[in-house]
């Protein structure tokens, strides 16, 4: 088996007329990893899936999924890769059963076992149209179609849309968790900052078309921080300190979002006639709304 990345994206950029949707990406997903691109809405996330799956060809950078091009190889890619779309579009005039049979006859791989048993599992019947079903069914029959051929790789956008709380937490772990006890691998997009945190074991985020951070979750949330000060003298704007990438609060007393060594704080504040009252890990959540606001002007 090829020792490249499962994917590898390099220097992708797109334009769609005066919007710049993703300005120069560079990615890669390394097998077994659960990759979590985290953005807001219209950061470029469906853009990105887009051009992994070889719906959008590159214009600029280069995409590759198994080492090989999704456009020119199509068949190869996709024959290995599961997707599920946010709002995926199933033949609603189908009976279940007869859509998994459908798509059985693409994969060589299928598993009608699994197939069977992740219904099942997911509470729903074979015989319904799929017409009839729930947006939060229709949504888990398509996960069945995107696992049962067993595909080293899984690609979710927006996995969660349509599922209620309790099936994202249950439904989504579960299946995350055993394709990637066998060794497969899963990217997903989301914006539900908990469901990244919980599940993923890399994050990406995405702001206006960039990533702007890259790295193991574990590194992201220890080394991000929310640092409380109380300065001397009111402040009348937001206090600049190296590595505060969000600032907020009035008067004497101002948080930030910092990243680094945190023991340097006491001494950097003391310069600017500060005092440390406060300081722990920061979530996620954080994170990700401090950078995001951050960048803004
Ligand atoms: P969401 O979370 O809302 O789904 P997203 O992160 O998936 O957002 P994209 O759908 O990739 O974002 O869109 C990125 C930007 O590109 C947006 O400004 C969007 O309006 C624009 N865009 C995407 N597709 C097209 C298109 N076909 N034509 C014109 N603009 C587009």
């Amino acid at each position: 088996m090829s020792a490249a990345p499962i994917i590898e994206v390099r220097g992708l950029a797109r334009r769609f007329g005066p919007i710049q949707a993703l300005g120069g990406i560079d990615l890669t997903v390394e097998r077994g990893c659960v990759y979590g691109l985290l953005g807001e809405n219209g950061a470029g996330k469906t853009t990105l899936v887009k051009h992994l799956l070889g719906q959008l060809r590159a214009k600029r950078g280069t995409v590759r999924l198994f080492g090989e091009d999704p456009v020119s190889d199509p068949a190869g890619v996709l024959s290995r890769t599961g997707y599920l779309a946010e709002n995926q579009d199933l033949p609603g005039w189908m009976r279940l059963d007869a859509y998994l049979r459908f798509l059985e006859a693409f994969y060589p791989t299928w598993d009608r076992d699994l197939a069977a048993s992740l219904c099942g599992q997911f509470g729903l019947d074979p015989s319904r149209k799929l017409g009839k079903l729930s947006k939060g069914q229709r949504a888990r029959a398509a996960l069945v179609g995107a696992l049962a051929f067993r595909p080293d790789l899984l690609i979710l956008d927006e996995p969660s849309s349509g599922l209620d709380p309790l099936a994202r937490r249950d439904l989504l772990e579960a299946v995350i968790r055993s394709v990637v006890s066998d060794g497969r691998t899963v990217f997903f997009s989301s914006h539900l900052l908990e469901e990244v945190e919980r599940i993923a074991e890399r994050v990406a985020m995405l702001q206006a078309g960039r990533i702007v951070l890259d790295a193991p979750l574990d590194e992201i949330l220890g080394d991000h921080h929310r640092l409380s000060l109380r300065f001397e003298e009111p402040q009348w704007r937001a206090p600049e300190l190296p590595r505060a990438l969000h600032c907020e609060g009035s008067g004497q007393n101002w948080t930030l979002l910092v990243h680094g060594d945190p023991g340097a704080w006491d001494a950097l504040a003391a310069q600017r006639r500060a005092k440390v009252t406060g300081l722990r890990p920061a979530g996620l959540e954080e994170v990700f709304l401090g950078r995001a606001r951050g960048s803004r002007p």
